[in-house]
């Protein structure tokens, strides 16, 4: 790893994109929209703004692309190489595409570096490595009738996703709807346009055919509306915030019934059991799960749930490792925790720490901030009805609740809207799979948290979502059943 002045120099002569990646080629000029860091709240540099109009020239290419193109009609174990080929290219542009999502969106170097980076590779690999082993069906029928069962690919795919892991969730969408045969246009968030134009550029350097994978940037109402709107989208895959989600099965509604498949927000649980394998490792785990990308994770614990009897202990030991954390210039490879992505979301998150302490929660620690930059925060005697208790934050705020009955426990972890991610940590093996049943959650976590790799399907149930991310099961998002029945 490199240390903090190399960064820094790095950073200077960083080569950075400015317009829209649509049929193979940069498109789009004029003044376009400022990209601002969050580490110093200067401007990186000017990028593209696109209307309706780009969408549509973006779409136009990737309907050409399926319609008529080569890459629906290649042999899987082509495009299976030309994904190995682009995780390659991550491979080698890795320090300049990290140190692009850190400048964008604020993450500490050593996170884009080893932990998103890292994601973004292993999702083309994966999917480069799958394509070409996938197989159909051809149920038994009677003597007189052959039938077969094909997935083919889905169409032209939009996919719009957030900023706090800019490539990591863009792969996610892109790597596997380009393993079906599916051509792409990816809206990035406005917060983090550049490390996603850079990916569509490496697409094309790989040997992705034009049309194949184009990046537009713009923002959300209006960008992200119009792809959502599109008719010639055949499905839309979208990960960001519940509120938005549900304007994206309007768009489709009010179009061509496009498929839409969301990854949503989250207010996941995480219950400590006085039986826990290690309590310090709980809670460190606890205090990392909510801290780790300055919260602003789907995912995030941010409900810790810890029965009445341990609760000081185990909050305490969260609180000293909030005061540990190296809060800083996300540049820094020691840095632990960046700048929250914008001053806007900073004002959001600040708000609420101050209704959580209106409404009676105690602040254990945390709650300042200088610039951007927001202390780790905990709150303890947090109610279940309180704002603390229901709402996404999306910040490094954690709500410490308790409970003395087992089935306390799950009823108030499945007491929210959401259903994305729980933890249970306990020594007994039945507990452990009795709660992970009982939880509605579309991952639980057994004496760990927010591990896992590409062979385990990620999403939410209730409202966090439909369908699922990584996987083979990410398949079914970019393909259609076909039956064919043949009588002989
Ligand atoms: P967001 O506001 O929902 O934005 C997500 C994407 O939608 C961005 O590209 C945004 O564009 C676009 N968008 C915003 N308003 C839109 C509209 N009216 N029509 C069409 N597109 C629109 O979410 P965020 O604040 O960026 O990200 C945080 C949220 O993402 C949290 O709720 C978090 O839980 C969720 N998330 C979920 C997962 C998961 O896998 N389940 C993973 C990560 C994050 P602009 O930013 O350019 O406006
Ligand atoms: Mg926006």
């Amino acid at each position: 790893m490199r240390d903090h002045s190399e960064w820094l120099a790095l950073a200077k002569d960083l080569d950075l994109p400015t317009q829209h990646h649509i049929d193979g080629r940069a498109e789009g000029g004029g003044q376009g929209f400022p990209v601002v860091s969050p580490r110093d709240g200067q401007v990186i540099t000017h990028v593209a703004d696109a209307g309706a109009a780009e969408i549509d020239l973006a779409v136009a290419a990737a309907r050409r692309a399926f319609d008529s193109g080569p890459w629906p009609r290649l042999s899987p174990a082509d495009r299976g190489r030309i994904l190995l080929r682009m995780a390659e290219l991550l491979e080698q542009q890795r320090e300049q595409l990290a140190l692009t999502v850190t400048l964008e969106m604020g993450k500490p170097i050593t996170d884009a570096h080893d932990i998103e980076l890292r994601a973004a590779i292993n999702t083309f690999r994966w999917y480069g490595q799958l394509a070409d082993k996938l197989t159909d069906e051809s149920p038994h029928t009677a003597p007189d009738a052959l039938a077969l069962v094909t997935r083919e690919p889905a169409g032209v795919v939009g996919a719009v996703v957030p900023w706090n892991f800019p490539l990591t969730l863009a792969s996610w969408k892109v790597a596997p709807a380009l393993a079906a045969g599916c051509t792409v246009v990816l809206k990035p968030s406005e917060s983090s346009p550049l490390s996603a134009l850079l990916l569509g550029q490496l697409g094309t350097e790989a040997g992705l055919p034009p049309g194949v994978l184009n990046v537009v940037n713009g923002d959300g109402p209006t960008a992200g509306q119009a792809l959502g709107l599109h008719p010639g989208v055949d499905v839309l895959a979208f990960t960001g915030s519940t509120a938005v989600g549900r304007h994206f099965l309007r768009y489709a509604a009010d179009s061509n019934l496009k498929r839409v498949w969301l990854e949503l927000g989250g207010k996941s649980p995480n219950i400590i059991l006085p039986d826990a394998p290690d309590l310090e490792r709980a809670a460190a785990t606890a205090a990392w799960g909510i801290f780790f990308n300055q919260g602003e994770m789907c995912t995030a614990p941010s409900r810790l749930l810890v029965h009445a009897d341990i609760a000081e202990q185990v909050t305490e030991a969260v609180v000293r490792r909030a005061r540990e954390l190296r809060v800083g210039d996300p540049l820094d490879p020691a840095t632990e925790m960046g700048p929250l992505v914008s001053s806007a979301h900073l004002d959001r998150v600040l708000d609420h720490v101050t209704t959580g302490q209106a409404e009676g929660a105690r602040l254990r620690v945390g709650g300042e901030h200088r610039e951007n930059f927001l202390q780790p925060t905990v709150f303890d005697q947090v109610d279940p009805g309180m704002r603390l208790a229901r709402e996404e934050i999306f910040g490094p705020v954690l709500s410490v609740l308790t409970f003395t009955e087992l089935d306390d426990a799950v009823q108030l972890a499945n007491n929210t809207e959401y259903g994305l991610a729980a933890g249970v940590w306990t020594s007994d093996l039945s507990t452990a799979h009795k709660v992970a049943r009982a939880l509605r959650a579309g991952t639980v976590w057994v004496n760990c948290y927010e591990e896992g790799d590409l062979t385990v399907p990620f999403g939410g149930m209730k409202q966090s979502g439909n369908g699922r991310d990584k996987s083979a099961h990410a398949l079914a998002k970019y393909t259609e059943l076909k039956t064919t029945w043949i009588q002989l």
